[in-house]
C-alpha cells in the first residue's frame, strides 16, 4: 500500500520483536511515539550553553533512553562524541555512520570484548582489576582510549581516591592503552548539599586523588550540568535533559529544554455511567455522578507505567484530564468530563508536547528516565515533520 508515511526507518533493535511480519501496515494502533529531531538539537545546544568550554558526550545509553539510536545519531550529531553501556550499540552507531568517539560507560564485561572495541574504535571506561587484566593480556591492532573511573563515594564503580594513583599507573604501563581520561560520577548532582555525600565532597575526593595525574576529566551529568555549570571540567555527560527530561532541580521549562517525545495515541471507546458504576479491573473507580469515560489505546504492555494512579494527568484533544481505574495492559480509562466533545478518534497525548513527561512520572512515583526508557517494543516510533 501507497502511504507519505512518516514513519522513521524499521528500528533495528526492535526486529527481534514479533511485529517484522507486520511492518507493511502502516496503523496497527493509533499509539505513536513521536521523536523530535529538532527538540534534541536545541537540548543538546542547551547543555553546551551552559559549559561552553567543555566538549560533549551526548549520552545514548537504553537505546538513547528508548528514542532510538539511529535518531539519537542525527540530534546529537553537533555533540562531540556519544556515551552508552551496550557493546552492540556501539557497534550499531558505527553503522550508523557514527564517526567521532563513542565511549563504554562501564566499560567491557569479558575478555573477548577488547578486541571488538578497538576494531571498531570504541573507548572504553576501566572501573577495576579485573578489566584491568582483561585489558593487559588482549591481542589489540590498535591501542585503546580510557577512562579510568573514581569512586569518589557514589559506591557503585570505580577505583576508590587512595587506589587510583595505583590504577592509573598499572594502565600507563600497558601497551594496549594510548589515552587516558579521568572520570568520576555523582551521587546527588540535583541536590544542593546531600547530608550524606554532597557534590562538593564528591569533586575535592575527584580533585586530590586525581591531582597530578595528566588526563581529560568529566564529571557532570545534566544535573551537574544544568545546576552547576561551575564544576563542568574537559567534557560533560549530559542524558536526560537532552530528551527533554529533567533529573530535579527544576521544570523542563525553567531549563528551556522541550521534549525529545511526544507519546500520543486515541480514543477507542467511549462509555457514558452513572452513579455507582465502576471501571477497569478491580472496580478500582467508583462514579460519584454521571460522567463519560474514554478508553485510551495504551497500556502497560507499551510501558505506561501501571502503578500510575487515577489522577495521573493526561490530555485529551490538548485539553487536561485524569487518569481513572487500574491501568490495563493495554487500555487506559479517562475522565472525559472536561472534555464534553471527545469522542472515539479523539487525540490524546500521554506525555510529551503540552504534558512534561516529569509530571507524569511525579504523579506515578518514578521519574520520566524510567517512562521514556520503558517504551515498549510495540510502539511505533516515527519522527517528526518538523525535523531539519
Ligand atoms: C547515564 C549516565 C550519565 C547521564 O546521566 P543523566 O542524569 O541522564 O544526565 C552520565 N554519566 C554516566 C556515567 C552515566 O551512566
Amino acid at each position: 500500500m501507497a502511504s507519505t508515511a512518516v514513519h522513521a526507518p524499521v528500528e533495528w533493535h526492535r526486529l527481534p520483536y514479533n511485529y517484522e511480519g507486520c511492518k507493511n501496515i502502516v496503523m496497527p494502533r493509533p499509539l505513536i511515539a513521536t521523536i523530535d529531531i529538532a527538540a534534541m538539537q536545541h537540548n543538546l545546544a542547551i547543555a553546551k550553553q551552559h559549559a561552553p568550554a567543555a566538549k560533549v558526550w551526548a549520552i545514548v545509553k537504553a537505546n538513547g533512553y528508548g528514542h532510538g539510536l539511529a535518531h539519537a545519531v542525527r540530534g546529537f550529531a553537533a555533540a562531540d562524541g556519544l556515551g552508552l553501556i551496550e557493546l552492540d550499540g556501539a557497534v550499531r552507531l558505527r553503522e550508523l555512520g557514527w564517526q567521532k568517539p563513542i565511549l563504554l560507560l562501564e566499560g567491557f564485561f569479558h575478555a573477548e570484548d577488547v578486541a571488538l572495541l578497538a576494531q571498531h574504535r570504541v573507548q572504553t571506561a576501566i572501573h577495576c582489576n579485573e578489566q584491568m587484566t582483561m585489558l593487559e593480556q588482549a591481542k589489540l591492532d590498535a591501542p585503546l582510549d580510557v577512562h579510568l573511573k573514581m569512586n569518589s563515594g557514589m559506591n557503585r564503580l570505580g577505583f576508590v581516591p587512595s587506589a587510583f594513583r595505583a590504577a592509573y599507573a598499572r594502565l600507563r604501563a600497558m601497551g594496549n592503552v594510548r589515552n587516558i581520561s579521568l572520570i568520576t560520577h555523582f551521587a546527588n548532582a540535583e541536590c544542593d548539599d546531600h547530608p550524606q555525600i554532597s557534590l562538593t565532597e564528591q569533586v575535592r575526593r575527584f580533585q586530590d586523588g586525581s591531582a597530578g595525574l595528566a588526563g581529560e576529566r568529566s564529571l557532570s551529568n545534566s544535573a551537574a550540568d544544568l545546576l552547576h555549570p561551575e564544576i563542568a571540567t574537559d567534557w560533560v555527560r549530559p542524558g536526560i535533559m537532552l530528551y527533554g527530561g529533567t533529573p530535579g532541580g527544576g521544570t523542563a521549562a525553567e531549563f528551556g529544554l522541550l521534549p525529545a517525545m511526544t507519546l500520543a495515541s486515541e480514543i477507542i471507546g467511549v462509555q457514558d455511567i452513572v452513579a455507582a458504576d465502576a471501571v477497569g479491573y478491580g472496580s478500582r473507580f467508583v462514579a460519584m455522578h454521571p460522567m463519560k469515560i474514554g478508553v485510551v489505546a495504551c497500556g502497560y504492555a507499551d510501558g505506561y507505567p501501571r502503578h500510575a494512579p487515577g489522577g495521573t494527568p493526561i490530555l485529551v484533544d490538548g485539553v487536561m484530564t485524569r487518569i481513572v481505574g487500574q491501568v490495563s495492559m493495554d487500555m487506559i480509562t479517562v475522565d472525559l468530563s472536561p472534555i464534553p466533545n471527545a469522542r472515539i478518534g479523539s487525540k490524546v497525548t500521554l506525555w510529551g508536547d503540552g504534558l512534561p513527561i516529569d509530571a507524569v512520572a511525579h504523579a506515578a512515583g518514578t521519574l520520566g528516565y524510567e517512562l521514556m526508557c520503558a517504551v515498549a517494543p510495540r510502539v511505533r516510533i516515527v519522527e517528526a515533520r518538523t525535523a531539519t
